[in-house]
């Protein structure tokens, strides 16, 4: 580790390690883990690469918006890079991958126009261009830019043969999406380790690749339209629904020795084994990766040295089927270790932890005064404290109804000295008959806390009462009270 000018000088470099338990014992299986990268997969190389070849070839101007369409590992390293370098950035991304990756992008400051699953990968591919098009922004193009293959010629490839240290690589095994990494390893392994076999793996369910059929294109040698082999698939990030010319390229110029067919379960088995018999946290893609690995050491010659892609982290998985057996309550094993102890138990004490009730004060005159004129003067009031989870509940509602309101933090440093806090809430006390936060009033009148407002909320109260006091808000038609938190939503119930 040194020290670095800016978080992009992070990228690549990723560790190469060796597999103890997966791989049989007379292979060396190493993966070369790309979770290292900074935000956490391969495509963090891609995105610098790309960008800065635009800046150098004037393709790119300072401040121009930059719009890719990207399952997500892509648009995550685009939205670091931009916001490294000062670029807006839009993201068309097909609704059905997984809510962290767009959250992430948003967090990131990017901008993502989701298109419909049915049109798969080549209708957010048309929709960037479309935009790209219609607002001059510069269009990425990692399916076809040179720059996402030979960042790999360029580093991924050096890194592999610096760290191998001259011991001879029988396979190198990777998945591919855009084909930037088989394309641009494939070319460099071919340089610097000649009779290293370059393994590319995909879908079992969509042969795309291995079928050798080829990949139908327009005039200007775009695809028209979904490959015939094409089939929805679990390898998030991996194989879209037609060949990139990226990909075409490493599969003419003799750039691939074998195609490998991996099966989903196996891809998220392996993907759990790894996490588990490994300690190697990582994503769906990985997993299968790593399985087509596994398959070619059974065959390979004693001693042996394979390396494995291992694309990104298993973060971004948390919303999908990888995850899908991964409970949120305890499971009964559990619950018996809880019960063993005397002391806390989780069927006996539950729920969430009484508010502290404030120190005993005076009542206070100012302190009532106030009072008084906050819930007289200003049409919806929320007493509050601010890590308080039911007063962000009840700010959720307002939000979404488009409610402004006064919110009085009673824990703040506003109302820290003279106890001015603590003097308020023992006077709401004094005045509902209840020593909990938040109390909530809407035009002079005393709702309650969160779940008395959920309540009026729900009878229609809340939106007549606000109609009367002439305040504008949104119909809110869901549950209000799935606006809890879930641990309190289920102990609550
Ligand atoms: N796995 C994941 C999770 C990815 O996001 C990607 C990139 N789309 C890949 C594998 C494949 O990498 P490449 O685009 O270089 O073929």
């Amino acid at each position: 580790m040194a020290r670095y000018d800016h978080i992009l000088d992070t990228i690549g470099n990723t560790p190469l390690v060796r597999l103890g338990r997966l791989a049989p014992e007379s292979v060396n299986v190493y993966v070369k883990v790309e979770s290292f990268n900074p935000m956490g997969s391969v495509k963090d190389r891609m995105a610098r690469a790309i960008i800065e070849d635009a800046e150098a070839s004037g393709a790119l101007k300072p401040g121009q918006t930059v719009i890719e369409a990207t399952s997500g590992n892509t648009g995550i390293g685009l939205a670091m890079v931009c916001a490294q370098k000062g670029y807006p950035l839009v993201v068309t991304m097909a609704e059905n991958f997984s809510i962290e990756r767009r959250k992430m992008l948003r967090f990131l400051g990017a901008k993502v126009v989701l298109t419909p699953a049915s049109e798969k990968g080549s209708g957010m591919l048309r929709k960037a261009e479309e935009l790209a098009e219609k607002h001059g922004y510069f269009l990425c193009r990692q399916f076809d830019n040179p720059a996402n293959a030979q960042v790999h010629y360029e580093t991924t490839v050096p890194e592999i043969i610096r760290d191998m240290d001259g011991d001879p690589i029988y396979a190198f095994v990777t998945g591919f999406g855009t084909g930037g990494t088989l394309n641009g390893v494939s070319r460099g392994m071919r340089e610097h380790s000649p009779d290293t076999r370059i393994i590319a793996a995909e879908p079992d369910n969509a042969p795309v690749l291995a079928s050798g059929i080829a990949q139908p294109r327009d005039e200007e040698g775009q695809p028209a339209g979904s490959h015939p082999n094409f089939k929805p698939h679990l390898m998030q990030g991996w194989a879209p629904d037609f060949i990139s010319s990226l990909t075409e390229e490493a599969s003419r110029s003799g750039g691939i020795d074998e195609i490998r067919g991996v099966p989903g379960d196996a891809a998220m088995e392996t993907s759990r084994r790894l996490a588990r018999e490994e300690g190697i946290f990582v994503g769906t893609s990985s997993g299968a990766t790593l399985y087509a690995a596994l398959e070619v050491a059974r065959s390979a010659p004693e001693g042996s040295n394979i390396v494995c892609m291992l694309p990104d982290t298993g973060e971004r998985y948390l919303s999908t089927p990888l995850f899908a057996d991964i409970g949120e309550e305890m499971d009964e094993a559990e619950m018996a270790l809880s019960r063993s102890t005397e002391g806390i138990r989780f069927d006996q004490n539950g729920g969430p932890a009484p508010v502290a009730a404030p120190q005993k004060v005076t009542l206070d005159e100012d302190a009532r005064q106030f009072v008084a004129d906050t819930v007289q003067c200003e049409p919806v009031v929320m007493f509050a404290l601010e890590w308080c989870e039911f007063c962000w509940s009840a700010r959720k509602l307002f939000a979404e109804m488009g409610v402004d309101y006064t919110s009085v933090d009673l824990d703040s440093v506003m109302y820290q000295e003279g106890e001015r806090g603590n003097k308020i809430r023992a006077v709401l006390a004094e005045q509902t008959g209840s020593p909990t936060i938040p109390q909530i009033y809407v035009g002079g009148q005393h709702i309650g806390g969160c779940t008395e407002l959920f309540d009026f909320q729900r009878d229609g109260g809340f939106g007549a009462e606000l109609d009367r006091l002439g305040i504008t808000s949104r119909p809110f038609d869901r549950d209000p009270y799935s606006l809890l938190p879930n641990w309190l939503h289920s102990r609550s119930s």
